[in-house]
């Protein structure tokens, strides 16, 4: 009998592992996919001409806290400023902002996030982040700001969003890149030390009502445990893809509802030729927002001949049920839109077009709180069973949520607090 079953080789299942493993526990991992690292992924696409892409997370944010940026230095892993690299590129109607508009727009930016932080802290009831950043006269720049803030950061819609939630996941500090890929470096630092991954071993059925322990179902065969970490997305038990023997407690059940997943998308195309459209290397574009989902491009990324294309929310949604080809076109047209009938000769045909909406294996890219509901983290990384069963990840996190710092601290959080006797 092993000690404990973790459940996905993502960031907090692999930090999980290999901090019990520090502590010689014996550990099994067991993944439904082929491949470890879950929502940190990074492949050599070739249509991007085998340059390292990110999937899913990219930047390493609030480096002065993040727990994965000594890591990489140990490592010896190069990371760079992305926040000194990056130009804000303000377009409107199809021009270039002017260093007044910008700064305007920056102000406005500043002004609105400091007041929706400031009624967050108040003792007023939750709301939404989008009421938060409607102030009065800021009907300008309010679209915009709640459009980065929410359907690009947090990868919902600033109407869905708990502003209390929104506050206490806010990421201060600086913001580091990884060239060779965020995912290459959790496969190089956190794999070797979580130990051997049980790949397309997806865990069916946790049985937690046994007093020696747990036995977990899988395809393949039942693993007992003397306890288990799970530590797949809320869109995955959402989805009623592990079933409970016996049920999870309410408080669990309405946890994983009150923490939807929202949805970011990437769409990269690569410049056609040598044209890089008047853009330095990391430009951040994007235009004013008014109503309709809208997409923020970052250009040539480490000075690469590719542009990464991000929409959330709900614009998201309706892009990843139109379909591979729909987004394409659609980002395409947004880049024509705000760089003019050049870009749309700019670039060569195909696209990489991430697809965590539908993907199985999570459902969502990650996940926020409905209005009201800031605690939920809290209450889905309460451990149960004594310590039997214990749910971790970027969801179980209540300062760092949605991140890759966030998985890996609620994953060693986990390994702590299991049971072993
Ligand atoms: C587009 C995008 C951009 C992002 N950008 C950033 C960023 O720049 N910076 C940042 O910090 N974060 C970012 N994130 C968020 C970050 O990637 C996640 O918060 C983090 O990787 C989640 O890790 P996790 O271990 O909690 O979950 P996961 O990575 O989802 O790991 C869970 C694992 O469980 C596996 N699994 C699912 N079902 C089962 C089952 N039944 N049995 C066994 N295994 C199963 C899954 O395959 C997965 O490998 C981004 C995410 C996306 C999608």
């Amino acid at each position: 009998m092993t000690d404990v079953v973790v459940i996905g080789a993502g960031v907090a299942g692999l930090a999980a592992a290999g901090a019990l493993r520090r502590r010689g526990v014996s550990v099994r991992v067991i993944e439904a996919s082929n491949r470890s690292g879950g929502r940190a992924w990074t492949n050599t696409p070739p249509v991007l001409g085998g340059v390292p892409f990110d999937h899913g997370a990219a930047w390493l944010h609030a480096a002065e806290a993040n727990p994965l940026v000594p890591l990489a230095h140990a490592a010896a892993i190069p990371v760079l400023d992305a926040d000194a690299r990056r130009s804000r590129n303000l377009r409107l109607g199809g021009r270039a902002a002017t260093a007044d508009e910008l700064a305007a727009y920056r102000a406005a930016y500043d002004a609105l996030t400091a007041a929706a932080a400031a009624r967050a802290m108040s003792d007023a009831p939750d709301t939404t982040l989008a009421a938060a950043l409607a102030a009065p006269g800021a009907e300008l720049w309010a679209p915009t700001v709640a459009a980065w803030e929410g359907a690009i950061i947090a990868a919902a819609d600033a109407d869905a969003l708990s502003l209390a939630d929104w506050h206490a996941n806010a990421l201060h500090g600086r913001n580091l890149s990884v060239p060779d890929g965020l995912g290459t470096l959790v496969r190089a630092v956190l794999e070797p030390a979580a130990g051997p991954v049980a790949l397309a071993t997806p865990a069916r059925r946790i049985r937690w009502h046994e007093k020696a322990g747990v036995v977990v179902e899988t395809p393949r065969g039942s693993l007992a445990a003397r306890a288990a970490i799970v530590t797949v997305s809320t869109g995955v038990l959402a989805a009623g893809a592990i079933g409970f023997d016996p049920p999870l407690p309410a408080p669990i059940e309405e946890a994983i509802g009150a923490l939807p997943m929202g949805l970011l998308s990437k769409i990269a195309l690569r410049a056609a030729g040598a044209d890089r459209l008047g853009l330095p290397e990391s430009a951040s574009v994007f235009g004013q927002v008014s109503g309709e989902a809208r997409m923020v491009f970052h250009a040539w990324p480490f000075g690469r001949d590719h542009v990464i294309g991000f929409i959330g929310g709900r614009g998201a949604w309706a892009l990843a049920r139109a379909g591979a080809a729909a987004a394409e076109d659609f980002a395409r047209a947004e880049l024509a839109a705000l760089l003019g009938h050049r870009a749309a000769r700019a670039f060569a045909p195909g696209a990489v077009v991430t697809d965590w909406g539908t993907d199985p294996q999570f459902f969502g890219a990650y996940c926020y709180a409905r209005p009201g509901w800031a605690a939920a983290r809290r209450a889905l990384a309460e451990p149960l069973g004594s310590g039997r069963l214990i749910f971790a990840g970027e969801a179980c996190h209540s300062a760092f949520g949605g991140t890759v710092a966030g998985a890996f601290l609620s994953g060693v959080e986990a390994a702590g607090a299991i049971a072993l006797s």
